[in-house]
Parts: C-alpha cells; structure tokens; sequence
C-alpha cells in the first residue's frame, strides 16, 4: 500500500498525507493541527502512524503548525539549515526534533524514500519532493515559477502526482492584486499557472502516471472548476485516462492510490 491525500492546499495553506502500510508522514503543515487531526481522523489514519513532519520552505502557507505538530506527536522535524534559520521563530522550540536535509539528498522516513530537490520559487531554498516505495513514486511540485530540467527530470515515472495549478493567466492580470505582486506570481520565481501545468503534465506523461491532483490553486485568480477544466481538455486532446483530482483548500481529499 502507498498512498497520499492533499489534506489542505492553496495560499491560505498546504499539508499533505503520505502514507505505506507501516509509515506515515506529513509534508509541510500549513494549516491549524486541529484541522489535521480532524482530516486524518477521516480519513482513517491514526495520528501515532505519523512518523516526520518535512517543511518544504519557509512560507507559512507550509510552517505554521510544523512545530507545534513535532512536539505533540513527538517527531522528527526534517528541513534544511537555511530554511530553518528563516523560519526557527514561527515553529517555536523544536530543537530537540530537528533533523536537517539538503536539496539532492535522499533520507528515508520508515520504509518512505524522500528524495528532495530544488524548485524555483522565492524562498531561501525551496524544495520539491518524490517518495517512493516499493518501486512506486508520488511526485509533489506545488510551489515553483516554473519547471527546470530537474523538474522535468525528477517528476518523470511518477505514478502520481500533485502538482501546482495556481492561476488563470487572464484573471491574475485583470484582478485586484497589486502590480509587483501580479509580476511575482508570474516570475520564474512565482507559481505555475494552469498552462504552464498543461505545459510541465506533457513533459513528463507515461503509461504509468495514473493520478493527478492539481493543488495550490489561488482563490483570488482561478476556480477549481477551470483548472479542472483546463487540465482534462489536454488529457482528452491525447486521449489518456489519468484520474484528475483538484485539491481544496477547505476540504482534504481522500486517499489516492499511487
Ligand atoms: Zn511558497
Ligand atoms: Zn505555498
């Protein structure tokens, strides 16, 4: 068995399940712990399977109950040295949980392979993630301005993956959001619209892929609705049957095999 769920994905907050048969871990802990635990206790999973928590950079749409998760379960907390000096203050006393990683280096959580490496994104070192078990990989990119050849290359042979779709080209320009904010969403330093997902999903299809979940939509510039939309025509257009799921920020999905 190995699976995942998005338990909660947008800018308001991000967290996400994985877990085999004697492993769980949580990636990134964006959200409220009372939200987790309530997602987890749907879901099925008990909290004591939860083995790490792993922050992928220092935003607080994936921080803010690291710590606080770390301590309750007492676990390791896994992030780079640079990330945690940007962010020591929000996690709180975590000392004794902390267990640092590097970009391009494997560690393993239980019988989970965590395999991070460098997404372009305006953090002091942001990473994006493939975990694999028993020769099956979920790969999760779901802050990056756009995918470089490691993307490409580390996100190949997934057989699912959760993927940024973050906005509507058109509704980011002819929204509220101030100009500087618009030009850093957009940058390669930014988020992936819906088309540059279309764009990064063709490069990396192959028979196996057989999950997509788009994730980190903006709730200001796209619908869920429309990145689904957006997504499935390109599916359609090559006639391929990935099950595509879209992530909600309010609301975790269920678990999806990968
Ligand atoms: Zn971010
Ligand atoms: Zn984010």
């Amino acid at each position: 068995m190995f699976q995942t769920s998005v338990l909660a994905s947008g800018s308001k907050g991000n967290s996400i399940l994985i877990r085999s048969r004697n492993t769980a871990l949580i990636l990134d802990a964006g959200i409220s712990l009372k939200r987790v635990w309530a997602a987890l206790e749907d879901l099925n999973v008990p909290r004591h399977t939860i083995k790490a928590v792993i922050v992928s950079h220092e935003h607080s749409d994936h921080t803010r109950s690291a710590g606080a998760m770390a301590r309750s379960l007492k676990i390791p907390l896994y992030i780079s040295p640079d990330t945690y000096d940007y962010c020591a203050h929000r996690l709180g006393k975590v000392e004794s949980w902390l267990r640092y990683f590097e970009s391009g280096i494997d560690f393993l959580v239980g019988d989970i392979l965590v395999r991070p490496f460098r997404s372009s994104h305006d953090a002091i070192d942001s990473n994006n993630f493939c975990f694999e078990h028993d020769e099956r990989r979920l790969g999760v990119a779901i802050d990056l301005g756009y995918p470089t050849k490691l993307t490409i290359h580390k996100l190949s042979e997934a057989h699912a993956l959760i993927l940024e779709s973050n906005h509507d080209h058109d509704m980011l320009m002819e929204g509220p959001y101030e100009w500087n904010l618009k030009m850093r969403v957009k940058s390669e330093h930014g988020h992936l619209s819906n088309d540059e997902a279309v764009n990064l999903v063709s490069q990396v299809l192959h028979p196996g892929l057989r999950n997509l979940v788009l994730a980190h939509l903006s709730e200001t510039n796209n619908l869920p609705d429309l990145a689904f939309k957006v997504m499935d025509a390109y599916l359609q257009s090559i006639e391929n049957e990935i099950k595509l799921h879209v992530a909600s920020q309010n609301i975790h999905t269920g678990l999806i095999d990968i």
